[in-house]
């Protein structure tokens, strides 16, 4: 068993060569005043550059440094779900590598988590360096999931913040592979509260959440908070439907009792193409679901680890 801290700091690294040597000496010098016994575990989520040499480096020489290395990359969430498993702290507290997320402001919420709160989120009152498509899509993104979800998710916010040990725990214990940390969090519950602060531009590097990642976590998010989707394809099913029931009796009426039967090879392609297209896309939604489903059901493990360096014992922990 490892010995207990008061605090863990989480961070997930995919190719973040170029800054987590920065990032962990920042970071150390913020957890030094607080004057509390501490770990740092770093999660190598299958890097393909020099990342985990330059941490296992920083495990020889500082045991308060721990990795957790990944046999394969598995994605953001999943490497921060990883690093919690392996959190022993009193608090943990999950953080990007690439310092867009300023490791002072956990001394704030190390305070507001004395105050009695078990989680402190950090809320983003200005994101610098960003683009306007990655802003404006977030932004979006965060009040349409809002709207779909009962689930009362606050709106731009991030991973990082800082949470008790059972709130940690709760989380470790949802073992759903459609991960949405901050989803997740918000449906825990527990005393919860935010601090501002501005998220700063990347230290170095590029972004690792290309468009791709950035859909899959929506969808992620979206589908695991709600089943709105699925009601509105039914909704909008029956509306239609509705209208094309009245709408044919229109018609036949027109070819019995009138002179005038409604012709046109045109509308025909056109009725037929949108309705088509409708029903090809509420296929999708449905499949977005089902696909899903069909993952939980297979319960293979969330990750796989290769390696765990300066956890006690550094027993061979081969899975999970
Ligand atoms: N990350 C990860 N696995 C991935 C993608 C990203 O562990 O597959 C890490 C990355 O190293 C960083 C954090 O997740 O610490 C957030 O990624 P990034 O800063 O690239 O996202 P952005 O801030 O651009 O949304
Ligand atoms: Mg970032």
């Amino acid at each position: 068993m490892p010995k207990p801290c008061f605090l863990s700091v989480v961070v997930p690294m995919y190719n973040e060569e170029e800054v987590i040597e920065v990032t962990y000496r920042r970071l150390k010098a913020v957890l030094d005043t607080l004057g509390e016994t501490y770990e740092i575990v770093f999660v190598n989520d299958g890097s393909r550059d020099k990342t985990s040499d330059i941490v296992r480096a920083m495990c020889e020489a500082d045991s308060t440094v721990k990795l957790v290395e990944f046999s394969r990359n598995f994605g953001h969430q999943i490497a921060v779900t990883a690093g919690m498993d392996h959190s022993s702290g009193r608090t943990v507290v999950l953080i990007d590598a690439d310092l867009q997320d300023p490791p002072e402001l956990i001394v704030d919420m190390v305070a507001r988590w004395r105050e009695g709160f078990d989680v402190v989120y950090g809320k983003r009152i200005e994101r610098k360096g960003e683009s306007w498509f990655k802003k404006l899509t977030a932004a979006m993104f965060y009040r349409l999931l809002r709207s779909m979800t009962s689930v009362n998710i606050p709106v731009d916010t991030g991973d990082f913040r800082l949470m008790d040990r059972k709130v940690c725990d709760a989380l470790s214990s949802m073992r759903e592979r459609s991960r949405f940390i901050r989803g997740m969090v918000s449906w825990a519950g527990f005393k919860q509260t935010s601090v501002d602060y501005v998220r700063d531009e990347r230290f170095a590097g590029e972004t690792k959440y290309p468009l791709r990642k950035m859909l899959r976590l929506s969808l992620d998010a979206m589908t695991s908070f709600s089943t709105k989707p699925l009601k509105i394809a039914g909704i909008l099913g029956f509306v239609l439907s509705a209208v094309g029931f009245v709408y044919l009796f229109v018609v036949l009426y027109q070819h019995f009792f009138t002179n005038s039967t409604q012709q046109g090879w045109t509308s025909m392609v056109a009725i037929s193409l949108l309705f088509h297209g409708i029903t090809l896309s509420l296929l999708g939604v449905l499949g977005e679901y089902i696909g899903r489903t069909y993952e939980e059901t297979k319960r293979r493990p969330l990750y796989l680890v290769s390696e765990a360096i300066n956890f006690s014992g550094d027993e061979p922990e081969a899975t999970r």
